[in-house]
């Protein structure tokens, strides 16, 4: 499993392929929740209920990062299992030019 690389949004250069975890939270905070002053250590990124009764299943995301100006993307529509994300990881480090 390949996966072409992204150019950045906003200064176009090719952003460095990278993986997130279903297991590990992604820092947002909606406009209305910044606006009420909630803080980031908050409750707002504990797991659901539900996530913390079923079986942990790992999942990985797809994302993108432009070393030149600190764009993050993480590609939320498409999860990926495990070995998924190793092929993925694999074909990107046989594409990448010996340092
Ligand atoms: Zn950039």
């Amino acid at each position: 499993m390949s996966h072409e690389p992204m150019q950045c949004p906003r200064c176009q250069r090719t952003m460095a392929l990278g993986f997130a975890s279903s297991a590990a939270t992604i820092p947002r905070l909606t406009p209305d929740q910044v606006v009420a002053f909630v803080h980031a250590d908050h409750d707002v990124h504990a797991p659901p209920l539900w996530k913390k009764l079923l079986p942990h299943v790992a999942a990985y995301f797809a994302s993108h990062l432009c070393e030149a100006c600190g764009v993050y993307a993480i590609e939320f529509h498409r999860s990926l299992s495990s070995d998924e994300a190793k092929a993925m990881a694999r074909a990107a480090l046989d594409a990448t030019p010996a340092r």
